[in-house]
Order: structure tokens, then C-alpha cells, then sequence
């Protein structure tokens, strides 16, 4: 099975909106569908099904310590990725192409792996391929066992707040992973055979990159922050300024890209501008209401993956949308700026003009017919 690439999150969303799906991290590797016979012989192929067989003699050696004790056969979907065991951690793929593409022997295997298994595809005679993903994860999961750095189950989970997502999606990329691959569980969840599916969609990292500009936008508020945020604050509410109606409209809320120091640091500047009330010139709907206003005192660098309009979010209302304003997905902090004064933060205008600028955006005004659904299936 193929995976169809995405551009976003909203992408992501829409797409899944009546199912439930799974993230699990795109592990940078090679393919290694694993088969395993009940005379006990194991074959590894390819992406490509190309017998990767001799390629992986300590997988096939390995294997052994990870199946339960009522598998006869098997077809496992996996990534075999490189592996620094004195690290613990996952290598880039570059150092797993230096592997022996054939006959390779053991004992002379440099470049260690790690097989992320991420889909069971036959079990015992039965093929699973028409069960849903989330039935092949649970028996992957019941009837095979995780060692650590040899076999273990690719790491998954199932939300659907954009927020976790975006976490999920920087922690992969931490972990050396490509991004996320993000696939439905239940509707629509049977195993495509080498088919370019809308089941499976990935996340990659140039998304986090997203639309290249960046915002100075106004801190606004502030939610009092929990577990190891507690006592600062864990997240904020941003606001470009409307030099038209001169007021500061909320765009966002951004929890990421901060270090502990720029917490810290945050939390003791603003803590000094709390105001009890928020501004009659704040722009903001009740259900995103901070713990703590602020003052109209600092402007913060931000980056964003893309602009949308938003239910909630106030930014440009009444430019793009007769009424609702736009919002930004994925917020990142990058630095405050201390040059600018809140009144110069981007204006209610250019965000606009950024969310026009978007190349989805453009091309929706210029073909803006309902999406042909071939281009789905
Ligand atoms: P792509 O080659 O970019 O279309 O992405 C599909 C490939 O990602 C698959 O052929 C796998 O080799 C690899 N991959 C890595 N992690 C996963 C995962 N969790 N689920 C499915 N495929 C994965």
C-alpha cells in the first residue's frame, strides 16, 4: 500500500472527518514485508517485492524472539530502519543503504536495524487484508512481542486535536523519523495492495515549514500552564492588529517551539502586564478565552504550516469571510521581537493577503469546482 502525500493538517482533518484514524510515525527506512511460513522459513520482501531475503539474515534470526507462541504464519508490514544501539536510537537512512543488498553475513553486519512493524496482513491461514486497520493492529499487537531495539511496534496515536497531532508530528521529527503517516482505523480501512490510498496520508516535516513568512503577532493572554508548565504559563493567545478598526484580533493559539528558558522567561515578563479585564479593542470569541489578559505589550516571531478560516479566531474578519476571521495552524515561537511595537505587528490585512497567497488557496480560485473524487480513490 501506497501512501497519498499531504499538505496539511486541515487536509488530514477533512479527509477524516466522519472516521477515526491513527498517526503513527514514518519511520526513514526500507520496506521489509516479512513472511513467515509454517515450515518455518522466512522471506523478506521489498516495497517493490524484490526479495530482500538475504539482504537481512539478523532480522530473520531475530524474529523468532518477537512471535507469540500461537503463530504458525504471518505476513508482516514493517520498516527496517537503522539502528544506534548504544544511543537507542533510529539512524538515517543513509546509513542504512551502506548495508549489503545481498547475501550478507551476519557476523559482519556494521549497520544494526530495527524493524518497526506497523501492519499484519495474514495470520495463521487467514488473510487480514479486508479487516479493518484497527483489527490488524490489535492482533499485531496480541500476537507478537516488542524487543527493545530489534522489534517494536511503530509508535501510534489516536487523536484527533490538531494539537497533539502537531506535537506527535515534532516529536517524530526528533526521533529522526520522516514525519507522520496518518490512516484511518475503521471506515475505509482495508489493506490496499500496492494502491495509492487515501487511507494512508503522510505528514512530512516540510509541512511544519509550511507557508515560508513569518507573523509578529501580539501576545494577548495567556492559559495557565500544567504538569511541568504549572505556575508559568503553558500556552498563549496571539492577536495581529486591525489598522483599520485599530484593534488586535485574535489569530491563534500556540502552545510550541518554546524552550523551558523562554518559558520562564515569558511567564516573568508578562506576569508584570495581567489586566483584569481584557481591552475593549481585543477582537476575541468567549471560547478562547485565556486564563490571564495581558496588556498590548510584546510582539512574538512566529511561524506557522498554513492559515485557515476559523470558527473562532478573529484575524481579518470580514476580508476572506463575510464574518469569521482567519486562524493559524501549527504555530511555532521562533523569538520576541523587541523592535516592534504591538501596533506594528502584521496587520489584519496581510494576513489576509497571506491566506490568499497560499497555493492551495489560488488554486481553489482558479478551479473552484467541487473536488473530482477520482482523485480520491
Ligand atoms: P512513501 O514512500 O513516502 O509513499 O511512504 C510510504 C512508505 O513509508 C512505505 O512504503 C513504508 O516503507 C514507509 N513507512 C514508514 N513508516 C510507516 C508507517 N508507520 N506506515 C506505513 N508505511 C511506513
Amino acid at each position: 500500500m501506497l501512501a497519498h502525500p499531504t499538505t496539511g493538517v486541515s487536509e488530514v482533518l477533512k479527509r477524516f472527518e466522519n472516521a477515526k484514524f491513527t498517526c503513527e510515525y514514518k519511520y526513514d527506512g526500507e520496506r521489509a514485508q516479512i513472511h513467515l511460513k509454517e515450515d518455518g522459513s522466512i522471506h523478506i520482501y521489498s516495497r517493490n517485492s524484490e526479495d530482500n531475503t538475504t539482504k537481512y539474515p539478523d532480522i530473520i534470526k531475530r524474529l523468532q524472539n518477537s512471535v507469540g507462541e500461537d503463530v504458525k504464519s504471518c505476513v508482516i508490514d514493517s520498516e527496517a530502519v537503522a539502528w544506534d544501539k548504544e544511543k537507542e536510537q533510529i539512524l538515517p537512512f543513509q546509513i542504512l543503504s551502506t548495508r549489503k543488498r545481498k547475501d550478507a553475513v551476519e557476523s559482519e553486519i556494521k549497520v544494526q536495524v530495527c524493524v518497526f512493524p506497523f501492519d499484519l496482513l495474514y495470520l495463521n491461514g487467514e488473510a487480514l487484508v479486508r479487516e479493518p486497520l484497527e483489527k490488524r493492529r490489535e492482533l499485531l499487537r496480541k500476537n507478537f512481542k516488542e524487543v527493545e531495539g530489534e522489534f517494536v511496534f511503530a509508535k501510534s496515536m489516536d487523536s484527533t486535536n490538531t494539537e497533539d497531532i502537531q506535537e506527535f508530528l515534532e516529536e517524530s521529527i526528533k526521533g529522526n523519523c520522516e514525519g507522520l503517516m496518518v490512516k484511518s482505523l475503521d471506515i475505509d480501512a482495508t489493506y490496499e495492495i500496492a494502491k495509492r490510498s487515501h487511507n494512508w496520508l503522510k505528514l512530512k516535516k516540510d509541512y511544519l515549514d509550511g507557508c515560508g513568512d513569518t507573523l509578529d503577532v501580539v501576545v494577548m493572554g495567556g492559559f495557565s500552564g500544567k504538569g511541568k508548565r504549572a505556575g508559568q504559563y503553558g500556552g498563549f493567545l496571539l492577536g495581529c492588529y486591525d489598522t483599520e478598526n485599530e484593534e488586535f484580533q485574535t489569530i491563534c493559539k500556540i502552545g510550541t517551539g518554546f524552550t523551558d528558558e523562554n518559558l520562564a522567561q515569558h511567564a516573568e515578563f508578562l506576569k508584570k502586564h495581567v489586566i483584569e479585564k481584557p481591552k475593549s479593542y481585543y477582537s476575541f470569541d468567549k471560547s478562547v478565552e485565556p486564563d490571564q489578559w495581558f496588556e498590548p505589550v510584546q510582539v512574538w516571531e512566529i511561524k506557522c504550516a498554513d492559515l485557515s478560516v476559523s470558527p473562532v479566531h478573529k484575524a481579518g474578519a470580514g476580508i476572506v469571510d463575510p464574518e469569521k476571521g482567519i486562524s493559524l495552524r501549527f504555530p511555532r515561537f521562533l523569538r520576541i521581537r523587541d523592535d516592534k511595537k504591538p501596533e506594528e505587528a502584521t496587520s489584519a490585512q496581510q494576513v489576509a493577503e497571506m491566506y490568499n497567497n497560499q497555493d492551495q488557496i489560488k488554486n481553489k480560485q482558479k478551479d473552484d469546482k467541487a473536488v473530482n473524487e477520482e482523485d480520491f480513490y
